[in-house]
């Protein structure tokens, strides 16, 4: 459903308002970061995930782009739009920070001050099954620190996940997983990702050219505290096909079991028993049934 309200540099504004002028540099050059933060709702409030966490990655995403910074809070900003928006169902509140105006100079090195805009948006249902999915290893190639780091939420970045995600679409595939300049498998097009080899959880280190996601980092510390082990490490093509289990992980797509992979299947080729368990754990955080100071409640 189209939300009514969006947030633009303090106020609120009329969905149809939120604009930008077309010679704008984030419209020529793509200069914006943003955050995708899940929001769930519980008796009648939206309990936001690991805000700070979201906030602080969105910081250094600015600091890589040289950004100037904003004259606006960000915090203030999504509480007034969460509270104006009465969310009924679970969100994602996307704080984005861009470079606006027009650019008739056609410089591509501005810097702001940046412009601050809010959204709030209903999380879009089944992107994957609950049965799991089929992906492919993409032959487009993660982009790569020296180029184009994929630790910061840059939306140019998105082109590199676009061109693997209609790829796999176009080959009959619900995803992809995409390994980086080094051949090591990176993520997926919008989610982090792991593998499961004799119980242990394996999944690709921050240097491999992954976004620092913060359900990685949940599942990590959830996983760690169930006594499960995880290594973060370079994972190489050939342990795709030979793993137990697999799964996705994002604000989005929560945990993902992965039941296929280039057309062979993982493991028995359905959802594993670990990818299950860690799924109910994220779950049990995420509505405060643990780790209750991850959640900042807004009314
Ligand atoms: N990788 C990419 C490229 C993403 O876009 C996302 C979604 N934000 C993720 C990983 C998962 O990150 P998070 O857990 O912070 O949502």
């Amino acid at each position: 459903m189209t939300p009514r309200y969006a947030y633009m540099n303090g106020k609120i504004v009329p969905w149809n308002e939120a604009q930008v002028h077309v010679f704008s540099p984030v419209v020529r050059y793509a200069t914006a970061v943003f955050e995708s933060i899940p929001g769930f709702f519980n008796d009648g409030q939206i309990n936001v995930f690991r805000l700070d966490d979201h906030l602080r990655r969105l910081d250094y995403s600015q600091k890589l782009m040289r950004f100037t910074g904003i004259e606006h809070d960000i915090k203030e900003g999504i509480i007034e739009i969460v509270k104006m928006s009465h969310p009924q169902d679970d969100v994602l509140i996307r704080p984005m920070i861009y470079l606006d105006g027009e650019s008739l100079g056609g410089s591509i090195g501005s810097t702001g001050p940046g412009s601050l805009a809010i959204t709030v948006c209903s999380v879009p249902k089944n992107v994957f099954a609950e049965s799991g999915c089929r992906i492919q290893v993409s032959n487009w190639t993660r982009i790569s620190d020296n180029s184009m780091p994929a630790r910061i939420k840059a939306t140019a970045n998105y082109q590199n996940s676009r061109l693997a995600e209609m790829q796999s679409r176009h080959d009959g595939y619900d995803g992809c997983v995409l390994l980086n300049t080094l051949g090591h498998v990176s993520e997926g097009p919008g989610q982090c990702f792991a593998i499961l080899r004799d119980g242990v959880v394996i999944t690709p280190d921050i240097s491999s050219d992954i976004l620092e996601s913060i359900t990685r980092d949940t599942i990590i510390k959830l996983a760690k505290a169930d006594n499960i082990v995880v290594e973060q490490r370079n994972i190489t093509r050939s342990e795709l096909y030979t793993a137990d289990e697999a799964f996705y992980c994002g604000s989005t797509s929560a945990i993902t079991p992965v039941v296929e992979i280039d057309g062979l299947p993982v493991g028995a080729g359905v959802p594993g028993k670990i990818t299950s368990r860690l799924k109910n754990l994220y779950k049990k955080a995420t509505t405060g049934e643990t780790n209750p100071e991850w959640l900042t409640p807004i009314k």
